[in-house]
């Protein structure tokens, strides 16, 4: 037997593969997942080369122990996709192959349950004609197996083996001559009918027609940006796009990303009823929420093709999908398409080099695109359809109105905690025209703030360099950082005066403002802490479309993709401290933001109404806010970005470090610096000073970043590549990660 040596890619934090030697029965496939002894243990990795030599010395290398049969090979553009994003976020190759399957899969011991469908044989008319006369006399065992085959109609691989420890090669062998034929019984792709969904299609509107027919007739790569106001039917336009590419191709699959899939069941209810005429189990939703047997059933689904549609959150980009036809990323602008730890990967940007390593179309959607998106498009390398009208008739943009507080104060016309005379007065029209309202403010919790006003303390959290959140309903101070809580204290701890007071407002405050300055209202709040609860968000949401709520007051959990039918108001609070951030991607998270928010108001026909509270309404954002101007504004941010010298103009990475104190994490950081000066390419790139995070010391751990720039992707990417080692010598700190394309700097 000619010997064999596997390369084999396995989640450890090493951008190598692994040699081992290859005995078992089964011929091993690029793709294939092993169970191979690693250290003391025994861990699942991925065949990525299959050699007849190995450099390592003969006495160093081990055996593979086990192969998951059940599962097919994974393809070679998958680990083509999952090498690239390991070079292009700084990791090894294993990183980020293993964490993208399911648990199931990664755990060797639970894979004759995943795969609990084996393999049956039976023999053909021309296998009747040779065996058992063909085989070798003395070979008794393969006689054995021969008369099985003859005497049962589908012979299991399990009771074969029983009878000849190499059945299964022997069967690939009599499989290729035409003996026998194989049978398993793993769901076979759904027959493809024509979508006749029950409720009648809407009629699309010019605009949407122009845009399905775009991506319709896309052949090859092809990025399109669907700049759609919002309101304006971009789910429609992903829905038709799918339905007419499903039906031409009978074994074509679609991957539809969403931002947060547990916010929008609508989205998924709107894909199953449109589909309904596909089989049963032929769309698959793919997110964390979902519980583990059912990740792995979908995903399996995914990689053997019977699902034909997969919508999933940014984790579903890595899914195995070896008939991917066409890319969908709805509201491609929202912030959660960015992994924030492990792998800090971008679903949208892996999703545009997927789409392109594939040659298919790929759809970035939203009502304010990412500035990066918008370059692009301006540059004409992804091409633009843009939806200017909402796509129900009657159904207009809202109009924008900014209550400019300080000339509220000038004239002396009082706000009662917070809440703006004009807003108070247009909540209470809406309630007694029983339209809903929604009031937006992005803190959670009743005050960010509680303070003494005689000695100057203020509650912090002790293993953060943040203040402790009040959270009234709870009777508890919480640290939105580390989840710290305590009891609130009826006195100042360090002087004892009893006038401790709320300093702000959050969400839990505007809710008790608003039951008692618009008396009669329904109030119902939806943040983190209303929607603990699994299942509770949906519950909370139902009520708000069922009617039983006058006002609705949330974070963004409440701005974001919902079609409320009956909202006419929307009052936006406490906006005015992303305008002066140090981020520089801040103003443009809040026009979206708000675009988002106020997006929500007058879908269904009703004339809709926006209301911004704020002292600084001569800016430049609100201003075009109120005039629903995305284009003028990201030209002219962009213009400043290019000035600035900012993203999308320059490529930036970031290392940060956390350590036991801020020096240790710094000193890391400047050595790091230090060592990155001499590296091949690293003369086109900018090393910024080490600095620490605003919040810097969290759970008792301190961090700090160092911000690196070039005008070159290529020259950045080379440098981290040599920078890799460096790093890993350096020692002195708890942790450190390297993130591509930040988008908190
Ligand atoms: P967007 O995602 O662009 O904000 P949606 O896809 O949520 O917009 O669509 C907004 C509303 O318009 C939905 O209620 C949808 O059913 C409706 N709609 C979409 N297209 C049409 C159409 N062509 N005719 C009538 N209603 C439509
Ligand atoms: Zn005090
Ligand atoms: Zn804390």
């Amino acid at each position: 037997m000619i010997e064999l040596f596997v390369r084999v890619a396995v989640d450890q934090p090493m951008p190598v593969l692994f040699d081992y030697r290859y005995a078992l029965e089964q011929a091993p496939a690029i793709g294939m997942l092993v169970r191979v002894p690693f250290g003391r243990r025994e861990i699942v990795g991925l065949i990525c080369e299959i050699t007849p030599t190995s450099d390592v010395p003969a006495d160093k290398l081990r055996a593979v122990t086990g192969i998951c049969e059940g599962c097919a090979p994974l393809s070679e553009a998958w680990i083509a996709l999952t090498r690239f994003a390991a070079d292009y976020y700084q990791r090894g190759l294993g990183e980020v192959a293993l964490p993208a399957l399911p648990q199931a899969l990664r755990d060797a011991s639970r894979w004759d349950r995943l795969f609990a469908v084996e393999p049956r044989y039976r023999l053909l008319r021309e296998g009747r004609a040779h065996l058992p006369d063909a085989l070798p006399a003395r070979a008794s065992a393969l006689r054995r197996l021969a008369d099985a085959l003859a005497e049962q109609p589908w012979l299991a691989l399990s009771d074969a083996r029983a009878l000849h420890p190499k059945a299964s090669a022997t069967f690939d062998d009599w499989l290729a001559r035409g003996w026998i034929e194989a049978a398993t019984e793993i769901i076979a792709g759904p027959e493809v009918t024509a979508p006749t969904g029950a409720a009648p299609l809407p009629v699309l509107t010019d605009e949407q027609r122009d845009a399905v027919e775009a991506i319709s007739g896309a052949q090859d790569f092809a990025p399109f940006l669907l700049h759609g106001v919002t309101g304006s039917g971009k789910t429609e336009v992903y829905l038709h796009a799918l339905a007419a590419l499903l039906a031409a191709r009978p074994d074509a699959q679609a991957l539809v990303l969403v931002p947060e899939i547990n916010l929008t069941p609508q989205f998924e209810a709107a894909f199953r009823a449109r589909f309904a005429a596909l089989a049963e189990g032929s769309i698959v939703t793919m997110h964390s929420g979902l519980a583990e047997g059912e990740r792995a059933r979908n995903w399996l689904a995914a990689h053997t093709g019977s699902a034909r549609i997969v919508l999933g959150t940014r984790l579903a980009i890595l899914a195995s999908m070896p008939t991917l036809a066409i890319i969908v990323v709805d509201e491609e602008h929202d912030p959660a398409y960015k992994q924030q730890e492990g792998l800090r990967y971008s679903a949208r940007d892996l999703a545009i080099y997927r789409a392109k390593q594939l040659d298919i179309p790929v759809v970035l959607g939203s009502a304010t695109p990412s500035l990066e998106t918008w370059w692009q498009a301006e540059q004409g390398r992804y091409t633009r359809l843009t939806l200017t009208r909402r796509a129900v008739a009657e159904a207009a943009l809202p109009s924008v109105k900014l209550i400019d507080l300080e000339e509220e104060r000038q004239r002396g016309r009082a706000s009662v905690d917070g809440l703006a005379g004009p807003l108070i007065a247009a909540l209470k029209t809406r309630l007694e025209r029983g339209e809903q309202s929604l009031v937006f403010l992005n803190r959670r919790g009743y005050a960010p703030i509680l303070s003494c006003d005689a000695c100057g303390w203020v509650a912090g959290c002790p293993r953060c360099s943040a203040y402790a959140v009040l959270h009234k309903p709870e009777r508890a101070l919480r640290c939105h950082h580390c989840g710290w809580e305590s009891r609130i204290p009826k006195s100042c701890p360090d002087c004892g005066n009893i006038d401790i007071a709320p300093m702000g407002r959050g969400t839990q405050r505007v809710e008790e403002t608003l039951a008692s300055v618009v008396p009669g209202a329904r109030v119902l709040r939806i943040d983190a802490d209303s929607t603990r609860r699994k299942g509770s968000a949906q519950a909370l949401f139902s009520d708000v479309h069922a009617g039983e709520v006058d006002i609705l007051v949330g974070t963004q959990m409440i701005a974001k993709g919902h079609d409320f039918r009956r909202v006419t108001l929307v009052g936006v609070l406490n906006a005015d401290t992303a305008l002066f951030s140090h981020d520089f991607r801040a103003s443009e998270r809040l026009f979206a933001q708000l675009t988002q928010v106020s997006g929500r108001a007058g879908r269904a026909g009703l004339p809709g109404e926006v209301m911004i509270q704020t002292r600084y309404a001569r800016h430049a954002l609100y201003q075009a806010l109120s005039r629903q101007d995305y284009v003028g504004f990201a030209n002219s941010t962009l213009a400043e970005r290019r000035d600035a010298r900012l993203p999308p103009f320059v490529y930036q990475a970031m290392l940060r470090a956390e350590g036991r104190t801020l020096e240790a994490a710094l000193a890391f950081l400047e050595q790091a610096a230090a060592a990155f000066a001499p590296l091949p390419g690293a003369d086109r790139v900018t090393v910024y000073d080490a600095v620490p995070l605003t919040i810097v010391k969290v759970f008792n751990v301190h961090r700090a970043q160092l911000l690196l720039e070039s005008a070159s992707r290529a020259a950045l990417q080379a440098s981290l590549r040599a920078w890799q080692p460096v790093l890993r010598s350096l020692k002195g700190v708890l942790r450190w990660n390297v993130e591509v394309d930040p988008l908190d700097v």
